[in-house]
This record gives C-alpha cells, sequence and structure tokens, in this order.
C-alpha cells in the first residue's frame, strides 16, 4: 500500500489545496491530511476548527485520514509508515522555501522522500492568507474556498 502524508497549515483549506490532494489520489492509497500544529504561527482558526473543516470538506474520499501532529513531518511520516510527503508548487515563490524544507527533511530522514504536485492555474496564485485577506474586507470568497470552509469563513469574519 503506497501511503503518503500531506502537511500543512490549513488555516484554512483552499481549493487549491483541493487540487493538489486530488491530485495525490492518484497516486496513493491512502493519504494523511497533516495539520501541522506550529505554536509560533499564528492562526485564525484554531487546529480542531482546522481539523472539522478538512474532515467535512474530504468526507467523500475513505482514503484520507485527516489528523494533527506536534513532531517533526518526518517523525510523523515513520510512525504511520508513510513513503511520500506531498506539497503542492503555485507559482515560482513556493521553489525556494519547498526547497529548504525537502534539503532539511532529507537530511533528518533520507528514506522519506517528496514529491511535489503543480497545482492548476487557476490556483496559482491562491493562498489561505490571501482569502483571510479578502474576507476581512467582506470580499466575496466562494471561488477560492469549498462551500463548508467558506461559511465557517464567513461565520469567523463576522
Ligand atoms: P504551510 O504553512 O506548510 O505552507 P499551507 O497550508 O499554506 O501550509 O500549504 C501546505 C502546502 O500546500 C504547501 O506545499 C503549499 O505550497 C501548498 N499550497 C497552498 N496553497 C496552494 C495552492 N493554491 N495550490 C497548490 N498548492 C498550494
Amino acid at each position: 500500500m503506497r501511503t503518503a502524508l500531506y502537511p500543512g497549515s490549513f488555516d484554512p483549506i483552499t481549493n487549491g489545496h483541493v487540487d493538489i490532494i486530488e491530485r495525490a489520489l492518484k497516486l496513493f492509497d491512502k493519504l494523511y491530511v497533516v495539520i501541522s500544529i506550529n505554536p509560533d504561527k499564528k492562526t485564525l482558526f484554531s487546529a480542531e476548527e482546522r481539523a472539522d473543516i478538512l474532515r467535512h470538506v474530504l468526507a467523500n474520499h475513505s482514503q484520507i485520514e485527516v489528523i494533527e501532529n506536534t513532531v517533526l513531518t518526518v517523525q510523523k511520516a515513520k510512525e504511520l509508515k508513510a513513503s511520500h510527503i506531498v506539497r503542492g508548487l503555485r507559482a515560482l515563490t513556493d521553489f525556494d522555501y519547498e526547497f529548504q524544507l525537502t534539503n532539511a527533511n532529507r537530511v533528518l530522514d533520507k528514506t522519506i522522500d517528496t514529491v511535489f504536485f503543480m497545482t492548476d492555474n487557476r490556483h496559482a496564485f491562491l493562498s489561505s492568507s490571501a482569502v483571510k485577506e479578502i474576507a476581512r474586507f467582506g470580499g466575496e470568497i466562494k471561488e477560492f474556498l469549498p462551500p463548508y470552509a467558506a461559511t465557517k469563513m464567513r461565520e469567523k469574519m463576522k
């Protein structure tokens, strides 16, 4: 069984994340969508809220499990017997950061490899932060988020 782990903040999940997840599901039998808990990173949604949104949005996929993680990603991958870490690439800006992260993970554990999926052009400039900014100013967010995530975002901004 091919198992992978897709880690991220998912604050909240966007259509860009969903695009990457759907691509990964064609390659892996089991995909753990992992909420990386970083106490230094301020998030709009709590870990519990992010998990609730992910579970609702991804409910139709039986190969997916949503979990929270407080340890290193490679350590979690090993624990879950996952061979790969999945990450998404948007426009050029992601490359530097992802390159650094993948190298660090490889030093930590060379048996776990990272695979990248390039997002659809429609999502190439989409980020959770941009959507939060739009929502904060009352802008329309339905183009960017799965419906349940959009509802939760509107509730949050009230
Ligand atoms: P992190 O805080 O780890 O960057 P994110 O939730 O922002 O967490 O992103 C998780 C992963 O999903 C990263 O690999 C990121 O590049 C990717 N990603 C985020 N938004 C998109 C998008 N619109 N299209 C494709 N990949 C994306």
